[in-house]
């Protein structure tokens, strides 16, 4: 039977827009699980949303709706945008739903019930915005909170107590003996650290406000965050229902995985193994605590003018882009730096230079030389085959072993260290030296294969990664079905490659300065509709569109600007009785010659400026997505026809 593997992100609190933040958490995840999937493991996947508690009642009452009304518009606009980015949950658990509700009911009563949980007063000052208490000596000047910087108030409320004194030896016990429990190290010794000083029991009820799951025994309690938010990870699995054969399976099954963020380590390394002794849960999971992406003055959060939003980079940049540079660049155990230069680094040099063109230029060398198809050619082997073939033979396990440790940056290095030595090879064997000569036929021809299977092995391995890539890769190459797993990685697998006609580049090359700079503006929040991923909604009227006289024109001729590698320089026949200079930034999107004759439509009353030296009459029309641009065309229409 295969092993099975549970993993989960932390279930967000949806008081705000979801950021970059838990974005790389859900990602992580996302690539461990379809990891283990390609390892044959049996795997579930929960995420979901925490969505009780003072704050979402504040910020629903803000926004006048009701706080059922704004958590369900949250999970809403949450589960969308995982989808979005394609991420492969099983199952989206909500701390408003009935069946968490009933097994946190449940637990509090059984905890009350044997004496783990017990009245008293919890008294100290209070942030209502990060719902903490604070002891004096922990405030900031001017008695504010030392999270947020907010006013906190003196609160003295009647609370329930979870014993977590009772277990602190225990949970000490379990943590020097089970060294792999919490990863990083670092976090290891930061709780090992917190433990030793002593713990305090843990307030787990409030009165103060009612947003949240109700205690049975007491209803003027409702149960505070910790008891409710963690119970989660099991609610979700049914634990303590009628049908708890999912809890049976993975939570007591092979490997149980919690990934979080570092600020909330604790909860989860102390909290949440006190409260599994206490149930008598056997204590299954490893704990996992990764830092943050930051902005360069500090941590991204809004209130310090930094932020990024995940649908952002989505919608400009795709998919695998954004998952590389968010699995690639966040160093393992510590924070990574989010900037411009290194995004767009990232996309150019590593996606399109080095995976990108080896896989075009592979898929093109099989076409041109051996008419698209190329065999193992045991008559060709040379010298350099050794060296390379002991690289492909390595990374499996070193890639394998970076991901069952959950260091998926190092595993992607392992990726590119082979993908670099397959681009080595091509220099060493230089195949279009070998095709002049016909007597070196073979020769090119296991060059050719060994590239095609190093490539195959690659996109394997790229799977949990690149999800959009590894297909693309997997058909361009003409990858069997059945070579696409992980028993395949062994090199001459697949003993033929039939690769497509022509191959598409996967990842085309960003222009730098545009995208550095677009970014820049987007993370200053200099250009809100962009970074907010919203259309813009500045309205026009139908006067101003009237004032522009949008006329058809006839492209006469095309040459490159003489001082600018983006702009094209274009005479155009608008119907007038002399031509029009028209200079327009489609040189990278169009060759010369494709545009003469071409029927377009132009702006003729635009005052006229000069581009670099040249003067430019007009404007012409062009849409532009993803990448791509493309100048607006007529058909039937003649030179100076206008429209409106
Ligand atoms: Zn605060």
């Amino acid at each position: 039977m295969a092993k099975t593997y549970y993993i989960t992100t932390p279930i967000y609190y949806p008081s705000g827009k979801l950021h970059i933040g838990n974005t790389y958490t859900t990602v992580l995840c996302d690539a461990l699980r379809r990891y283990k999937d390609l390892r044959g493991y049996d795997s579930f996947y929960l995420t979901g949303m925490d969505e009780h508690g003072k704050k979402i009642e504040t910020v629903a009452n803000e926004n006048d709706v009701s706080p059922i009304e704004h958590v369900d518009e949250m999970a809403r606009q949450t589960r969308e945008l995982w989808d979005r980015l394609k991420i492969s949950y099983d199952d989206f658990i909500r701390t408003t739903e009935k069946r968490h509700k009933t097994v946190v009911q449940k637990i509090f009563e059984r905890l009350l019930d044997q004496g783990d949980i017990y009245l008293g007063t919890y008294s100290g000052y209070y942030c209502m915005h990060c719902e903490s208490f604070f002891t004096e000596s922990q405030l900031e000047e001017g008695n504010t909170c030392p999270d947020c910087g907010r006013e906190v108030s003196w609160l003295e409320e009647e609370s329930y107590f979870l014993k977590l004194s009772k277990y602190q030896d225990r949970l000490l016990q379990f943590i020097e003996d089970n060294p792999d429990f919490i990863t990083p190290e670092s976090r290891r010794n930061e709780v090992l650290a917190f433990i030793r000083q002593g713990l305090n029991d843990l307030s787990v009820s409030r009165t103060t406000f009612d947003w949240g799951i109700k205690v049975i025994s007491d209803p003027k309690h409702v149960v505070y965050v910790w008891i409710d938010a963690l119970s989660n990870y099991i609610s979700a699995l049914g634990y303590g229902t009628d049908n708890d054969d999912l809890f049976q399976k993975y939570w007591n099954g092979d490997e149980v995985v919690h990934v979080v963020g570092k600020d909330i380590l604790r909860f989860h390394a102390i909290f949440w193994p006190i409260m599994l002794m206490a149930l008598d849960i056997p204590v299954t999971f490893k704990l996992h605590a990764h830092g943050f992406y930051m902005m360069k003055d500090g941590k991204m959060s809004k209130s310090k003018g930094g932020v990024i939003y995940p649908d952002t980079l989505l919608k400009h940049y795709g998919l695998d882009e954004l998952r590389y540079y968010l699995l690639r660049e966040l160093p393992y155990g510590g924070d990574g730096l989010f900037t411009p230069e290194t995004f767009v680094d990232r996309i150019n040099f590593d996606l399109a230079n080095d995976f990108g063109n080896l896989l075009n230029r592979t898929v093109t060398m099989i076409n041109k030389y051996f008419g698209g198809s190329v065999s193992y050619n045991e008559t060709g082997t040379m010298p350099v085959d050794e060296d390379f073939e002991a690289l492909l033979k390595e990374t499996p396990e070193a890639y394998a072993r970076s991901m069952e440790d959950l260091k998926v940056s190092q595993a992607i290095k392992s990726l590119w260290r082979l993908i670099s030595r397959t681009n080595k090879y091509i220099d060493e064997t230089t195949p279009w030296i070998l095709a002049k000569d016909e007597a070196k036929k073979n020769e090119l021809e296991n060059v050719l294969y060994h590239l095609s299977d190093s490539l195959r092995q690659i996109g394997i391995m790229l799977k949990p990664i690149l999800l959009e890539a590894s297909e693309a890769l997997f058909r361009q190459l003409g990858v069997n079905e059945d070579k696409r797993d992980w028993d395949a990685l062994i090199y001459g697998a697949q003993p033929t490659f039939n690769v497509i006609h022509k191959g598409t580049p996967l990842f085309p090359r960003l222009d730098v300065e545009e995208e550095v700079d677009k970014l820049k503006k987007i993370v200053r929040g200099d250009d809100d509709t962009i970074a907010s991923g919203e259309e813009d909604l500045n309205l026009a009227t139908i006067d101003d569109f009237a004032k522009l006289d949008l006329r058809v024109a006839e492209i006469k001729t095309a040459k490159p600007h003489p001082n600018a590698d983006k702009l094209l320089v274009l005479k155009v026949d608008a119907g007038e009785n002399k031509m029009r200079q028209i200079v327009a930034g489609i040189a990278k999107h169009y060759e010369v010659d494709a545009l003469v004759g071409k029927k377009i439509v132009i702006i003729r009353n635009l005052e006229p400026v000069t581009l670099r030296g040249e003067k430019s009459e007009g404007m012409l029309l062009a849409g532009s997505g993803k990448n791509r641009m493309e100048v607006l065309e007529v058909t039937g229409l003649k030179p100076g026809d206008s429209i409106s």
